[in-house]
């Protein structure tokens, strides 16, 4: 007799959590130009759609703040707001901006982020794209952004972002080496958990509206699926013209402000 294999209906299964992460990187109190910046007001409008979102019981893709490159604006105004909603975030740093950098945080104010129970990765040495990295500078990249935070923070660092979300192979290779468990990318996904050795984020730029944001969590929507395709098509455009050309053209349309420093090609 053949076993009888008892079939779940599926509205009885539970759909596993899918986790949207969102990359920001510095919060100004005033509008910006800089397509990285995002000013605070628009970022509390955010932080209240998190919150929203987290509530409601109808979706089933959690929302999930980082944050990347160290700035002091991190600390000084995004922190209390988090705090003030009950939401948490990550903080990837770039080790050596860390107290040399003008507008970077200090040694003091990322232990005090650490020590608040705010979860801290590696995010390079000084920036640079880890395509463009010779082994020696990948070492350093790598390695010793690492091993500086986790002597300077007395905690394990497993976590790492891409600087401009650039990486191959190689990049990858060199992260595992370094001791790096998970890195972070700019590749637009949703995560399912347990969540793998890459994950993926989406950039919010500063002049998106939270209302665009929160289509990216309507199961019924296609908007993130339809920012992947985009985003790879970018990826494959950068491959083509090469880092150098496709950051002219970068500059050009998202209105890079003079002198900022963003590695040259684009924060992320
Ligand atoms: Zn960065």
């Amino acid at each position: 007799m053949p076993l009888r294999v008892e079939s779940i209906p599926e509205e009885k299964t539970r759909r596993p959590l899918r986790r949207l992460f969102l990359l920001y990187h510095e919060i100004r109190p005033s509008e910006s130009r800089y397509s990285y910046a995002i000013e605070s007001g628009m970022f509390e409008r955010h932080l209240d759609l998190f919150v929203r979102l987290r509530e409601a019981q109808n979706y089933d893709i959690w929302p999930e703040l980082t944050f990347d490159d160290g700035h002091r604006s991190d600390v000084e105004i995004a922190v209390p707001l988090l705090q003030s909603r009950g939401l948490t975030a990550r903080f990837f740093i770039t080790a050596g901006w860390t107290g040399t950098k003008t507008g970077y945080m200090g040694w003091a104010e990322l232990r005090s982020l650490h020590e608040a129970g705010f979860s801290i990765g590696a995010h390079g040495w000084s920036h640079k794209l880890l395509t463009h990295c010779s082994d020696g500078e990948l070492q350093t990249e790598l390695s010793r952004s690492r091993l500086t935070l986790e002597e300077k923070l007395g905690t394990p660092v497993p976590t790492m972002s891409l600087p401009g979300g650039r990486c191959n192979r190689r990049v990858l290779a060199a992260c595992a080496a370094a001791g790096y468990t998970q890195v972070y990318t700019s590749v637009p996904r949703a995560e399912l958990l347990p969540l793998g050795a890459m994950v993926g984020r989406l950039n919010i730029p500063g002049d998106m509206q939270p209302e665009w944001v929160a289509k990216l969590f309507d199961p019924e929507s296609r908007a993130l699926s339809k920012l992947e395709r985009n985003y790879r098509m970018k990826e494959a455009a950068k491959r083509l013209l090469g880092d150098r050309l496709y950051a002219r053209i970068w500059a050009l349309v998202n209105r890079r402000e003079p002198g900022s420093d963003d590695g040259g090609e684009g924060a992320e």
